[in-house]
């Protein structure tokens, strides 16, 4: 049986994660140590509550008519989703086609996991932290060959329509010059939408 931890389930968010109505999913589990990260919860194994694809299904579907009306849908995020194959394979079986499915993703995952759970998604919130490595690194405590091969991957598959990139100022971190420098250099690889924003610290 195919299950997983969700940390919390957000309902009615309007134009934050998607076209429409959406219900954002956020699983546990996230390769990333963000020093600034706001849901850490995910970084415990024990924490959140185990659903399955069924019974999470059953859950969010009273928004139904909300998600048909306004071509919107679930978000999945974490922690990090990209990690949860089967158990959004399987949900995509259960919502039908008509349901908007994206994930808030770091990218920072195997190939094989975005091979296998890209057919079932419509789009990307791609959270990039920065492109530099080492302020990459020295933020989330890992390398982003991952994120940049998959990014470049997704880009070639699918175009640049259905990927949102977030390009975060991150205080003490990343400075105005190295946003600008992320945001050209994702310009030359044909990223199209941006999100700019300002982390904030709590
Ligand atoms: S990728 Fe997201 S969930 Fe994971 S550590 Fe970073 S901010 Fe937290």
């Amino acid at each position: 049986m195919t299950a997983a931890k969700v940390i919390g389930i957000s309902r009615h968010r309007l134009a934050t994660d998607g076209d429409g109505v959406t219900t954002l999913v956020a699983f546990n589990g996230c390769p990333l140590r963000c020093k600034y990260c706001l849901n850490y919860t995910c970084w415990d194994p024990t924490k959140g509550r185990e659903y399955t694809p069924e019974s999470l299904f059953a859950e969010v579907k009273i928004d139904q008519l909300y998600f048909l009306a306004t071509k919107g849908g679930v978000t999945f995020g974490g922690g990090e989703p990209m990690l949860q194959v089967d158990f959004i394979k399987e949900f995509r079986a259960l919502c039908g086609p008509q349901w908007q499915l994206l994930a808030e993703t770091s990218l920072n995952v195997p190939f094989e996991k975005m091979e296998a759970l890209d057919p079932v998604l419509d789009g990307y919130i791609v959270d990039i932290k920065d492109m530099n490595p080492e302020i990459y690194r020295a933020y989330t405590g890992k390398d982003n060959l991952l994120t940049l091969k998959n990014l470049e991957w997704l880009l070639q598959r699918r175009g640049a329509e259905s990927i949102m990139v977030r390009v975060p100022h991150i205080p003490d971190f990343n400075t105005d010059e190295a946003v600008a420098q992320s945001m050209e250099r994702l310009k030359v690889m044909g990223v199209k939408h941006f999100d700019e924003f300002n982390y904030i610290i709590r």
